[in-house]
This record gives C-alpha cells, structure tokens and sequence, in this order.
C-alpha cells in the first residue's frame, strides 16, 4: 500500500462535528436550560409532555412516550409486547448491539437473518424461513437512516400474526412511501444519542406506537409498571426522560428536517464526485431504494475487502475522518456464540462487516471538504 503523494494532512474533516450545529443555537439552548431550572421539573413533566406531542406530530403516530435511551426504548418495547424466556425475535446482525442485545436480556432469542447487500437492511425474503412457533416479533433496523422494506415485512408479519417493531434509532424522519420511521409497524423505537441526527447532550431515547392500549402499558413500564403512584400491575424499571433533554431537543427539532436535507445534498454530491473520480479500486456508494426518504445518518461505502483497512489508514493519514458501523456481525459475538450460529452462515452480512466504511457526514460538511475527500481517495494506490 502506498500513496502517490505523502503530503502532510491539508485539511481535517472529521466523521461528525457537533460543535457546529450547537453554535447557532447556543442562546436558544441557554435560555431552554434555564426555563428547567426554573421550572425545578428535572424528569418527565411538562417539558417531556410537549417534546412527546412535538415528536407524535413528527413521526405522524398517534403516541410518542420518552425513554432513558435507544436501548431502553428496545428493551419496553419488547416487553409491552410480552417477549419472554424462550421467545424468539428475527432480526438483523447487521445493527448497533442494542439491537439484539434488548432481545437476550429479556432472556429471549434473537434469530438472525441475513441483509439485503444493497442496502444493507434485513432481507424480507429470508424472513419467512426463519419464523417458528417461537417466534413473537420481527424486529427490522433502518440502518444508516434509510428504511428496511417494511411493506414486505408488514405483509409477513400480518401472515404470520407477528407484532413489527422498528429500530428507527438511525432514522427519524426516514420515510418509504410517504410514511414516517417509526409509524409503520406496531412499535418504533428512536434513540437521541448525540451523535445521532437528532442528538440530545446526554442518553435520551422515545417509543411511537398508533396503539392507545401499548402506549399506556409504555408509559407505565418506564415507570416500574406503576398505572398510578405505589400501584403496581406488573414490574417495569426505571427509565424516564429527563426535562433537560427534552428541552434541549426542541430546541433542535424545529431544524431536523433543513439538516436531514442538507445530509441528503452532501450524500447526492459525494455520490456524484465518487462516480465520476478516477479510483484505482471498486467502490459501491449507498444504493437509494425507489421511494424512500432517506436521512443519511450515515454515508457508508463498500470497496474489496482487502482495500477496506490500508485505504481507512489512508483517509486517517490525511485527515479524513473514517469508521466501520460494524466490524463484527452480532451472530458472531461471543455473547452469542450459544446461538451455535456458525462462519459463514450469514455470508453477506459477514461480507459487509468487512467490505464497508463511512466517510465524514453532517449538515455542516462543505463541498470544498468533500472534494477534499474525494481527492484522498483518488490518491490511494491499493
Ligand atoms: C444508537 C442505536 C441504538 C441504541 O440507542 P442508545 O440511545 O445509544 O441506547 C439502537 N439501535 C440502533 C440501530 C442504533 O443506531
């Protein structure tokens, strides 16, 4: 491996910068602080209640419930729909951990079934196979912020009477056909960690579900299962969120839909740029599905395995910020090597742990560092 030209680094792009989103808003976000303390409402109340109608309107669903966190929102979102020891999930292992992860620690099973390699979501026509008598939900990933092929998936899913849940953690606002991430199944699940499009300053996450009896069981749930205060129908734990976050988010929430668009022109331009460059290697930019919205939370390319690593050590060389969303498959974690799932077994989301990289994205990227990107990458020599 080598470069044609070993020059020091002329420019730093880096992966994601929050600094510039918060810098014109910092007043707006001051003054949202202090209304909280103020208020003296730290957790739930009425600046929760307003961010959770602002998001029920966003999200085009009947209920919006806030929760402590993506993960959270996984793990009620299971137990609202009576996932137990023994059950099995499908999923994807293509995702972030928490993914699968809210599964296990319910003591259920997450059943893995391979992705579709263009858009590296879960491939509808896999499903079917692995639906047993265990099964009780499918639970689909939007990755990267665009969505999974839920008409296929409700169709399965209303065949098979089996609940759908959304990880829409990567794609608020994410539309196929019209319809909103999170509205399209019977759960959706959200997370507002900060580096994602819609980024609390601390762990934040928010359920959304059409279903009034669901979304009471939700509200009670993030409260230890209590209907009222000191009654308890079932068990749930604690996870609530908290009024700073919620004021911080609706701050930001009037500006998603300007910087999910903005994510959207910079991934249109990197696709141009990369298409017309002179790489000396193959390159897949993301492949858009006909009608969908998608909100580019991440812009993830694939390349020949065996480019993927030195031409990642390239772009860190000259500044170029570069991550792999995900290096290892979940079906080969060792937490779930009891799943007996073997090498092999999932081939193309083994492939796409290997073969793909995310270049710098964010509202704020300029065109003159994605030429600058682009140049970096014109410049490899596998
Ligand atoms: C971020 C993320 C989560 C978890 O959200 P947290 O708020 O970090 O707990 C779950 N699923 C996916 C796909 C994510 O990207």
């Amino acid at each position: 491996m080598s470069s044609k030209t070993a020059t020091t680094p002329t420019m730093q792009v880096p992966l994601f910068d929050l600094r510039q989103q918060h810098e014109p808003l910092r007043e707006e976000l001051r003054a949202a602080v202090e209304r909280v303390f103020d208020a003296q409402q730290f957790v739930l109340g009425p600046e929760v209640q307003a961010l959770e109608a602002e998001l029920a309107r966003y999200c085009q669903t009947q209920h919006a419930i806030g929760c402590g966190s993506g993960s959270d929102a996984l793990l009620l979102a299971l137990m609202a729909l009576d996932v137990k020891a023994g059950d099995e999930v499908i999923t994807t292992p293509h995702t972030f951990f928490a993914t699968a992860g809210a599964v296990a620690r319910l003591g259920a099973t997450p059943v893995f079934v391979d992705i579709e390699p263009r858009t590296y979501d879960i491939n509808p026509a896999l499903i079917e196979a692995a639906i047993t008598e265990r099964t009780r939900a499918i639970l689909p990933v939007h990755l990267y912020g665009q969505c999974a092929e839920m008409d296929a998936i409700n169709e399965i899913a209303a065949r098979q009477n089996l609940p759908v849940i959304e990880d829409a953690a990567q794609a608020i606002g994410a539309e196929d056909r019209g319809r909103r991430a999170g509205s399209m199944g019977r759960i959706g699940c959200f997370s507002f960690y900060p580096s994602k499009n819609l980024g609390a300053v601390g762990e934040a996450g928010l359920l959304t579900t059409n279903d009034d009896a669901l979304a009471e069981r939700l509200r009670a749930l993030r409260i230890h299962g209590g209907a009222t205060e000191y009654l308890h129908r079932e068990v749930g734990f604690n996870s609530r969120l908290d009024a700073l976050q919620a004021a911080v988010l609706r701050v930001k929430l009037p500006h998603l839909d300007d910087w999910a668009q903005a994510r959207r022109a910079k991934a249109e331009t990197y696709t141009r740029l990369l298409t017309s460059a002179r790489l000396s290697f193959p390159l897949a930019p993301p492949y858009l599905r006909a009608n969908t919205h998608h909100v580019f939370h991440l812009y993830v390319v694939r390349v020949p395995a065996e480019v993927r690593d030195p031409l990642m050590a390239h772009l860190r060389a000259h500044g170029v910020g570069t991550k792999v969303y995900y290096p290892v498959p979940l079906h080969l974690q060792e937490c779930f090597h009891y799943l007996d799932c073997k090498e092999g077994g999932l081939p193309e989301a083994e492939r796409a742990a290997r073969e793909t990289l995310a270049l710098p994205m964010y509202p704020e990227l300029t065109l003159q560092q994605q030429q600058y990107v682009v140049d970096v990458l014109s410049r490899f020599e596998p």
